[in-house]
């Protein structure tokens, strides 16, 4: 029995299992619903699924003529999908909480991943949906220009748009607030100096959800698709990107994998860069 919840713990539910299935996707829609580099997702039979609160807070976003994209209206976290046709529950592993007794089996949608971050292990890779799940090469999105020392982002649906300049840092953070807030196995994280970023359309859309508990972690998201967007902290004079969801190049990549020691534990991290426990020395 794995139990899953939201950033905001809204969001609470419970899959009886086994999971059948997990996958890493990055196809666009996911990286940008995510704001994650990739989504990993499990499946298991319907009828061991369960609400133990917050259905009524599930916002849901049409993202194309069969994909509807579900999440929680105060936090952003994407909320699991039924699939009643294929007798499927569909879930976010970010997500779910403990061990869920199955590991990434691979990577579909490998052909639409961040032209910027390679794959580095050594799973199968699908250019689309896998032949068992019903195959398509999915939607593809509007080709964004790149611009010289800028770097664009946007949400899901496109109302919410913006520009960064002059990254600073960039971070895998495997922390589980991230996990939880991009609902994924980490987050990729860039930042950069306020001043530097400005949002182009849309700002009026965008959500912000703080921690209560914690000092500042907090995450935006566009209200119309949940699609996740740069969080501005004035107080701060930064700004988070989330990295996945931009439409072209981040101009930097990522320097380390942080908070590693809160990894989730379904996730080998195969990449060559510093890893530490916590954060790293300043
Ligand atoms: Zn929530
Ligand atoms: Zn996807
Ligand atoms: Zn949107």
């Amino acid at each position: 029995m794995a139990t899953g919840t939201c950033l905001c713990g809204t969001l609470r539910y419970e899959i009886a299992g086994p999971f059948t299935m997990m996958m890493h996707c990055h196809c666009s829609m996911c990286r940008k619903h995510h704001g994650a580099v990739f989504a990993t997702f499990v499946g298991a039979a319907l009828s061991g699924f369960r609400w133990i609160q917050g259905q009524e807070a599930v916002a849901s976003y049409q993202s194309s003529d069969q994909g509807v994209r579900l999440f929680c209206k105060h936090c952003g976290s994407v909320a699991p999908t039924p699939v009643p046709a294929m007798d499927l529950i569909i879930a976010p592993a970010g997500c779910l909480e403990g061990d869920l007794g199955i590991k990434p089996q691979g990577h579909m949608f490998a052909a639409s991943r961040a032209a910027w971050l390679p794959i580095t292990d050594s799973l199968p890779q699908h250019a689309g949906m896998p032949q068992e799940y019903g195959g398509g090469m999915g939607v593809a999105r509007p080709a964004v220009a790149q611009r010289e020392n800028v770097s664009d982002g946007s949400c899901l649906c496109g109302a919410v748009a913006y520009e960064v300049r002059a990254p600073l840092r960039m971070y895998h953070c495997h922390c589980s607030r991230c996990r939880k807030a991009r609902s994924a196995a980490h987050t990729t994280n860039m930042f950069a100096k306020v001043e530097d970023f400005a949002f182009t359309r849309g700002e009026e859309l965008v959500a912000q959800y703080k921690v209560p508990e914690a000092a500042r972690f907090g995450v935006a998201f566009c209200t119309r698709c949940g699609g996740k967007v740069a969080r501005v902290s004035r107080e701060r004079g930064t700004v988070v990107v989330p990295a996945g969801a931009l439409d072209t190049d981040p101009l930097m990549r990522p320097q380390a994998n942080i908070y590693v020691g809160s990894k989730a534990s379904w996730y080998d991290i195969t990449d060559a860069l510093p890893q530490y426990a916590e954060m790293p020395p300043a």
